[in-house]
């Protein structure tokens, strides 16, 4: 988009001096103040418009630019005309003052302390694997900010009054000019509020804010896994000016369970059994999420060797998706200490299974033989 002639936006000739185009910006920002049309976007490109000429032709070494080079002669100086009205009330602040008189269109002041929302708080919730599993309605404690009622939120004590930062003048921007730029920063001394507070609230110590502690109600829906987060919408630290709270996230912790392991959605656990029960098969009672569980093994089973449990693992997340599997490892367990009985079976079983070593010895025997 062309540029047009910052001249003709004022409405000024080129010679016009100092006060002439001061007069002429006052009557078109009075004109299409955002203040007084409000939505209204012609009004609102008017004003822009008639800012950026006005921040040009006021500045002695912008307008001598301007004048010899037209608007390419502004590229140097980094002058790329406004963004937004913050833009304009942060260069012009004190001109708008001296022009209008303070307050003439309301406090602009709060335009530039926006709401903001509060922060996320985190908590760290460990559950048993059983929680995990069913889910469960927890009460956690949360400590966060508040606002102080004593002081409503201001800070100052009831009965006192903020007074207004000197050093900015209650703007809580200070204006420099450097060269050909106008910054603004925000007031070192009342760290941009504007006001310096004599008399802090006692109840709060001027924070405007106070710890509290809260309890909250967590729905922890079966099937979680460690790692995952809940969201309690709104429960984390208070907003500022007006501005919504943050969240609440409620990271979860699933601690190990001593007996069973979990893998997604699978349920592991180790069963030990008896030599001989696993010799000769036997029905073994086997505890899951949901209760005992009678399960046969085969003679012969093998220490190692697993069987599943349908349906025994973790319930899905989403409803309806059903549950995981268990699965079972048998142990065989060597017996430790042998009654004089046991001792003798097992010395018997011995001497049965060595002259049974010797007939499967035989082909092994045989291998050997052959090369003699
Ligand atoms: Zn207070
Ligand atoms: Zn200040």
């Amino acid at each position: 988009m062309t540029k047009r002639d910052y001249y003709k936006i004022l409405g000024v000739s080129k010679n016009a001096g100092e006060e002439e185009i001061k007069k002429a910006y006052r009557k078109l920002a009075l004109q299409y103040h955002p203040d007084r049309n409000p939505g209204n976007q012609e009004a609102e490109e008017k004003f822009k418009e008639a800012s950026e000429a006005y921040e040009v032709l006021r500045d002695p070494e912008k307008r001598d630019l301007y004048d010899r080079f037209g608007h390419e002669g502004l590229r140097g100086t980094g002058f790329s005309g406004f963004t937004g009205f913050e833009d304009i009330f942060e260069s012009f602040g004190d001109i708008f003052e001296d022009m209008f008189g303070f307050g003439a269109f309301g406090d602009r002041r709060k335009a530039r302390y926006e709401p903001v929302q509060g922060a996320d708080l985190r908590y760290d919730l460990s559950i048993p694997l059983r929680d995990a599993a069913f889910g469960k309605e927890e009460s956690i404690e949360v400590e966060k900010y508040v606002h102080c009622e004593t002081c409503r939120s201001t800070g100052v004590e009831p009965g006192n009054q903020p007074q207004t930062c000197s050093y900015c003048g209650g703007r809580g921007q200070v204006v420099r000019t450097q060269g050909f730029f106008t910054m603004s920063t925000t007031c070192p001394k009342c760290r941009g509020t504007g006001t310096i507070i004599t008399h802090p609230c006692k109840k709060c110590h001027g924070k405007g804010k106070i710890k509290s502690k809260k309890i909250l109600a967590v729905k922890i829906p079966g099937g979680v896994e460690s790692g995952m987060r809940l969201r309690l919408k709104g429960e984390g630290e208070e907003g500022e000016r007006g501005g919504p709270a943050g969240d609440l996230y409620v990271f979860i912790h699933v601690e190990p369970d001593q007996f069973f392991e979990r893998d997604g959605s699978t349920i592991l656990c180790e069963i030990p059994i008896t030599f001989s029960r696993a010799a000769l098969g036997a029905e073994i009672e086997v505890p899951t999420l949901y209760g005992q569980e009678k399960v046969q093994i085969h003679a012969g089973t093998q220490t190692g060797e697993t069987f599943t449990i349908k349906g025994a693992g973790m319930p899905s997340l989403h409803q309806g998706r059903g549950k995981g599997d268990q699965v079972v490892r048998v142990i065989v367990r060597t017996p430790a200490r042998l009654t004089k009985r046991q001792e003798e079976l097992f010395r018997e079983l011995a001497r049965l299974e060595g002259e049974k070593e010797k007939k499967d010895d035989k082909p092994f025997k045989s291998f050997w033989s052959k090369g003699h």
